[in-house]
C-alpha cells in the first residue's frame, strides 16, 4: 500500500539547510495499523506530509497503492489525496465559514456528490462521532476535541484506503 525507500528531505532557507529525513525506508501493507513515534522535532510531521502528498521529498522512492509519487502537479496530487488518503491535521484546518456538516461533506463536494446526498452522509459520520447535535455549528463554536472529531469525520467520509489515525488527545 505504502512503500518508501531511502527518502531524504531537507528544509533550506537561504544559507541554512536542515537534513531532516536521512534515508527512511517504510513499508505498510493494506490493513496494517501503524504509529510513528519519536521526539518532537524528529521529523514525524515531515514524513506524514510526504506520505500525504502535501510536500515533496528530495531523493528516494515513494509508491502509494502501486503508483510512483513524484513531481505531481497540484491538481493530480489533490485528486490522489481526495481518492486515497484521509488526513487529520494537527491543527484541524477546518473551513471557518462552513459549519461542521459542510466541513465533513467537503471531500464529497470535490467528488461531485450532490449537496443533499453529501450532507446526509456527513451527518451520519458526525453522528458516529457523537456530534450530530453540532452539525450546524461553526468551528468557532466548537471545543478543541469537537473540532478534532469533525476533522476525523472529514478524513473518513471518502472511505480512503489510507487513513491517518493520528488523533492526539485533546482535552
Ligand atoms: P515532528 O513532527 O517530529 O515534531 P517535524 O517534522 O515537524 O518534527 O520537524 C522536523 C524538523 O524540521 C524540526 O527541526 C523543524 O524545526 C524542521 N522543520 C519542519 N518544518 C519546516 C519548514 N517548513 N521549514 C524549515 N524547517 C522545518
Ligand atoms: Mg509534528
Amino acid at each position: 500500500m505504502i512503500n518508501i525507500k531511502s527518502i531524504h528531505k531537507s528544509y533550506t532557507n537561504g544559507q541554512n539547510s536542515l537534513h531532516v529525513l536521512k534515508g527512511i525506508d517504510l513499508k505498510i501493507e493494506a490493513g496494517e495499523m501503524i504509529s510513528i513515534m519519536g521526539p518532537s522535532g524528529s521529523g514525524k510531521s515531515t514524513l506524514l506530509n510526504i506520505l500525504g502528498i502535501l510536500d515533496n521529498y528530495d531523493d528516494g522512492v515513494y509508491q502509494l497503492d502501486g503508483k510512483k509519487i513524484q513531481h505531481l502537479n497540484e491538481r493530480k496530487a489533490a485528486q490522489l489525496r481526495n481518492k486515497t488518503l484521509g488526513f487529520v491535521f494537527q491543527s484541524f484546518n477546518l473551513v471557518s465559514f462552513k459549519n461542521a456538516m459542510e466541513n465533513v461533506a467537503l471531500p464529497l463536494y470535490y467528488q461531485k456528490v450532490s449537496r443533499r446526498k453529501r450532507n446526509k452522509i456527513a451527518v451520519e459520520y458526525l453522528d458516529k462521532l457523537g456530534l450530530k447535535e453540532w452539525a450546524h455549528h461553526l468551528p468557532s463554536e466548537l471545543s478543541g476535541g469537537q473540532k478534532q472529531r469533525v476533522a476525523i469525520a472529514r478524513a473518513l467520509i471518502t472511505k480512503p484506503k489510507v487513513r491517518d489515525t493520528k488523533c492526539e488527545k485533546v482535552a
